[in-house]
């Protein structure tokens, strides 16, 4: 608040005061004149000044124009005016200025107290009143000389106001549009005291002395509510703010939401009053955060899409196939890295690859267009064969196509989705069966005549086999019965013979009993011959039986050593038998078992010229096999013939010089007589070294 000019101002020059009479004689409202004369009263006396009228044509009602002055400061000195018991009241009609102190009035309006200049026509009541805030009691010329100019004008001016009721006064006309407004519109002192309310801002801030209490508490609340608002920054400063103010409606007590926009009107040293509208926001702000929602929920869509389009754009690189997404007038949307490569070119791509692509591209087209287009409404699902080109090599790339239509909610087409399948392999495969159908079928010929000349071959073999077996069983037959016609003369031969050398027939001359001596020997080894292969032929024939019976081998072997006795005694040989301790008794046949013992021993002895010739018999538990062994340290036997010399007539030596007799079936009948117990014969040999012949047997044999 400014205080009142200690010292008269000076005086306004010639110019100064032209300037203002100039202004006053353009001025056609009693406002326009107040204002006039204000705002140069205040630039000459630098003091606040107000002119105080009638009616509401001011901003402030009673207040025709002021500067420097606050809203309730005006508001004050415009009621003062106005009443007919306040200390301006005798200014009506009491002509001359005077000096009124500050506490001439309530309220303390100008602390240094203010010069009243009543304005009017000389000698006729005053029709307004200059309050101008300098110390009296003198009054400056300027001042004088101002409010002479102006008040006569001001009478004339308020006649003709009055004269043209319908021209209303601007600030009355502003009044009735303020009222107007939907929106409440207030104006209020910086502290937010209440100096003017539309309709709309009453209903909401006003509650008259019969106003029910709950409207009454609603009101005031409003109020308190709207004060806090402003004082948050509606009062100060220069600009237009914008807030928001939470109110009750006071009749139906529903929340309310305000927009509070505020203007201060500045006076020279502050905010005068402040223009607050207050536009309804309620269903704004509903409707803001209803399309916060709404906005909340459309950016997770858009993200939910976003991270869904990478997906599936990963689901579709990550497929080895290549797939393209149309969108419904076929123009491609999406490919993968597969679909690029037949589809797509690079920068640097020359012409042929160029014109290659082109190609696929309008072999695609065509294969879509089987699904668009009214005529294929119809049709959801497409697939043929195309023959693609490589763009790279120009090499063809058999494929085939599948295009299925993607359908909106609605059953409208959104998309296509081709996937492509390359048949370069499944068409090999088809080729590489086909050969090998044919390399089949070539080979099934080929067996089928060799299995047709297998059994031509068979049955020849049958037969042969059949001949053979027929030839050989002759053959038995036949070496049967001449083994028995030989022994029968040749056992007479040799009894003769014996008797003759035992001089049956008198006595013989030397050289008479050497010749029969050589008879004796020939024909003893011709009917050992004789045996000999009557052996093979009655085994070979099935005729000869096992006769099992229980014996002990250290019996067996005694009776082998007394029967080979004599040729034992003639040999220079050591011969010795040794038997395990606790050999078991043995269940099998005797007569083969000896049969065998006798030959392996009479070989030993005839193929070793000097050392040793030694039997032995052991067991083994764990398999229930017996082994005779008879090892000698004789001639031994090559590696190459020790498989041989078990064959029929086979011998080492068989040249017709050989050194040693024997017909070669000796070795062969024990091999057939051991298979017969169940057992076999084994040799272990070296030339020089001497050999050791082996019967192996089960101690109990199976009768077959
Ligand atoms: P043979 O003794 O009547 O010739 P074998 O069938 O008994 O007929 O024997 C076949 C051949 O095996 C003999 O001719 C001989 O060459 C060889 N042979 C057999 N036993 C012995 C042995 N203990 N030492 C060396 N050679 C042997």
């Amino acid at each position: 608040m400014a205080s009142p000019a200690p010292l008269p101002p000076a005086e306004a020059d010639a110019g100064a005061r032209l300037v203002l009479a100039e202004h006053l004689l353009a001025c056609e409202s009693a406002v326009a004149c107040a204002r006039a004369v204000v705002e140069w009263l205040s630039r000459q006396t630098g003091a606040p000044v107000a002119c105080l009228g009638p009616g509401d044509g001011g901003t402030v009602p009673g207040c025709l124009a002021s500067e420097g002055l606050t809203g309730a400061q005006q508001a004050a000195l415009g009621r003062a005016w106005e009443e007919p018991d306040s200390a301006l009241a005798p200014f009506h009609t009491r002509p001359g200025a005077r000096w009124l102190a500050a506490d001439a009035f309530e309220g303390n309006v100008l602390p240094g107290g203010f010069l009243a200049v009543p304005l009017g026509r000389p000698g006729a009541p005053a029709v307004a009143l200059l309050a101008v805030g300098l110390s009296g009691p003198g009054v400056p010329r300027d001042v004088a000389w101002a409010a002479s100019c102006a008040g006569p004008l001001l009478a004339r001016l308020t006649a003709s106001d009055a004269r043209t009721p319908r021209r209303l006064e601007p600030d009355r006309l502003l009044r009735r549009v303020i009222n107007a407004v939907s929106d409440p519109v207030l104006l209020t002192d910086p502290e937010g005291g209440l100096l003017f309310a539309n309709g709309r801002a009453e209903a909401l801030l006003v509650a008259g002395p019969d106003a029910s209490p709950g409207r009454a508490r609603a009101v005031e609340l409003n109020q308190r509510l709207f004060r806090e608002t402003l004082a948050q920054g509606g009062a100060t400063g220069t600009g237009v703010h914008r807030l928001e103010v939470p109110l009750v409606d006071p009749v139906e007590g529903m929340d309310l939401l305000f927009e509070l926009v505020t203007t201060p009107v500045l006076a020279p040293d502050g905010p005068a009053v402040v223009v607050s509208v207050l536009r309804n926001v309620t269903d704004l702000g509903r409707a803001a955060q209803a399309l916060g929602e709404s906005d909340r929920r459309l950016r997770a869509t858009e993200r939910e899409a976003r991270s869904e389009r990478h997906r599936l754009d990963r689901v579709l690189d990550s497929v080895a196939d290549p797939i393209i997404l149309s969108d419904p007038s076929g123009g491609m949307v999406m490919m993968n890295d597969p679909a690029e490569r037949l589809f797509a070119w690079p920068r640097e791509a020359g012409e042929a690859f160029m014109r290659r692509v082109r190609a696929n591209e309008g072999l695609f087209g065509s294969f879509l267009s089987h699904l668009l287009g009214p005529d294929n409404a119809g049709v959801s699902r497409w697939k043929s064969q195309l023959t693609l080109d490589d763009p790279t090599s120009g090499a063809p790339v058999p494929m085939e196509a599948m295009a299925n239509k993607v359908v909106g909610d609605q059953g409208e087409l959104t998309g296509i989705v081709t996937v492509f399948h390359d048949r370069t392999e499944v068409l090999e495969r088809a080729r590489l069966l086909e050969r090998v159908k044919e390399v089949s079928s070539e080979l099934e010929a080929r067996v089928l005549s060799a299995t047709a000349e297998l059994a031509e071959q068979n049955e020849k073999l049958r037969r042969q086999a059949i001949q053979l077996e027929q030839a050989s069983a002759a053959k038995s037959q036949f070496l049967a019965n001449m083994s028995h016609e030989f022994r029968t003369p040749l056992n007479a031969i040799l009894g003769y013979t014996n008797m003759l050398l035992q001089g049956v027939s008198g006595e013989m001359t030397p050289p008479q009993r050497r010749n029969l001596t050589r008879i004796d020997s020939n024909g003893r080894h011709l009917l050992e011959v004789i045996n000999e292969i009557l052996d093979i032929t009655r085994i070979e024939a099935g005729r000869m039986p096992l006769h099992l019976t229980d014996f002990g081998l250290s019996e067996l072997l005694q009776e082998v050593m007394a029967e080979m006795d004599p040729i034992i005694a003639r040999s220079k040989l050591t011969v010795e038998t040794h038997l395990e301790e606790g050999l078991p008794g043995v269940w099998t046949d005797r007569q083969k078992v000896k049969q065998i013992v006798l030959n392996l021993l009479s070989n030993a002895l005839k193929f070793t010229h000097e050392g040793s010739v030694h039997v032995s018999a052991e067991y083994q538990n764990g398999t229930g096999i017996l082994s005779i062994s008879v090892k000698d340290t004789g001639i031994g036997i090559d590696v190459s013939n020790q498989e041989k010399i078990f064959e029929d007539f086979q011998q080492v030596d068989s040249s017709p010089t050989r050194a040693y007799g024997g017909t070669g079936l000796g070795l062969s009948i024990c091999r057939r007589l051991a298979t017969m117990l169940g057992g076999r014969v084994s040799l272990q040999s070296s030339p020089g070294q001497g050999s050791t012949f082996t019967l192996h047997f089960p101690r109990r044999a199976r009768r077959t």
